[in-house]
């Protein structure tokens, strides 16, 4: 799933990791509740705050480190599983009590996908369990150890337990949809999922405010979101298969020259009923312009500007031969809305991600079934 508000902190082969802003939320939550119920805490884990020589400020930090560790190698799991079947994997991005790994055109096989699923949460049970042992063994010897290791496994036990939930898009959700996958097809089995993870979210919500659990909403707002955008993705794909970019292209948009300015590019959007236009540079350059570049030049302005300073030239170009649903993914990948289309050298109009998303409602529509309307998310 797609997901930004990310900063970029360092690569691991090649595998740039980023830390999503939701986990700065841990630190003062745990800090705090170590400061609140240091003795309890210590007890907990079987030993006691005065054999502890960090204070509870400087174990709540730790501990937030811990975690952050935690999900990491949890990522790193399916990371490298999704590697060794031959996915691409553009980076990780590491969030409250998991993790998001992009990685690029899941293997379809369902058993592949569900071994790259389970293999997260065998990393967090095995981390659990060796954590454990070492509390075990330290046992009076030392205390802050000890301590540490205890938090540790419990943690990874809270994450393996959490990400096996069979609710989509988190790992016990994609174990579902791989079962499910064989007798249901691939659309009806992701749709399952997600629907299960958005009850499982909505439960969660509705604890959560009730608890007072600000952690556990956040919680159910990212599982909600995510099994809207997967169970969306899914159904793109599947109405999408075989499907060239030419079948898809709306070539009813307009053509204009680099030199002609904002206010004739508004008037031939108006004339063509179209967001989008093509502009042709003297180079031969292909760009694209929208109603929303245009917006950003005042009106009074318009006829002074040439198009081209608003126009992007930068954009991926589909050629019309080109699988749909690839295209569409290079789109998301960059966040881009439209994309010119050529046949050859030729520009016959443009790829539009919202008309492709209007054209496969209407075919679920018509045909009967899908009946989920695909999200923008
Ligand atoms: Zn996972």
């Amino acid at each position: 799933m797609m997901m930004s508000g990310g900063f970029k902190l360092f690569s691991v082969r090649g595998i740039p990791i980023r830390l999503h802003w939701t986990f700065f939320l841990v630190l003062p939550y745990v800090a705090l509740g170590m400061a609140r119920q240091f003795a309890a805490f210590a007890a907990s884990a079987h030993t006691s705050r005065d054999a502890l020589l960090l204070s509870p400020g400087v174990w709540g930090i730790l501990l937030a480190v811990l975690l952050f560790a935690s999900v990491l190698l949890h990522e790193l799991g399916h990371v490298f599983v999704a590697r060794s079947q031959g996915s691409p994997v553009r980076g990780v991005t590491l969030m409250l009590l998991g993790g998001v790994s992009h990685i690029e055109k899941v293997s379809r096989e369902p058993h592949a996908e569900a071994k790259m699923a389970v293999v997260g949460p065998i990393v967090s049970v095995g981390i659990a369990l060796v954590a454990y042992a070492g509390h075990l063994l330290l046992g009076g010897i030392a205390p802050d150890l000890q301590f540490g290791l205890f938090y540790l496994a419990q943690m990874n036990l809270a994450i393996a337990v959490f990400n096996m939930l069979p609710a989509f898009p988190l790992d016990g959700g994609r174990v579902l949809r791989s079962l499910l996958e064989p007798r249901y097809g691939r659309l009806r089995a992701t749709q399952a999922a997600a629907n299960v993870g958005r009850l499982l979210a909505v439960a969660m919500g509705i604890f959560g405010v009730l608890a007072g659990n600000f952690l556990l909403v956040l919680i159910a707002v990212f599982v909600w979101g995510g099994g809207t955008a997967e169970a969306s993705v899914a159904l793109q794909q599947e109405a999408l298969a075989g499907v060239p970019v030419g079948d898809v292209t709306d070539t009813s948009v307009g053509t204009i020259g680099a030199v002609a300015s904002v206010e004739q590019a508004a008037a031939t959007m108006l004339a063509t009923r179209s967001p989008v236009l093509i502009v042709q540079a003297r180079t031969g350059d292909i760009g694209l312009v929208t109603a929303a570049d245009v917006a950003r030049i005042p009106e009074g302005e318009r006829g002074r500007v040439p198009i081209e300073s608003l126009a992007r030239f930068d954009l991926p170009i589909a050629q019309a031969s080109d699988s749909a649903a690839d295209a569409l993914d290079a789109m998301g990948e960059r966040g881009l809305d439209f994309a010119p289309v050529v046949r050859g050298t030729w520009v016959i109009g443009v790829l539009s991600r919202e008309a492709v998303m209007r054209r496969i409602q209407l075919q679920g529509t018509l045909h009967g079934g899908l009946g989920d309307r695909p999200s923008a998310a």
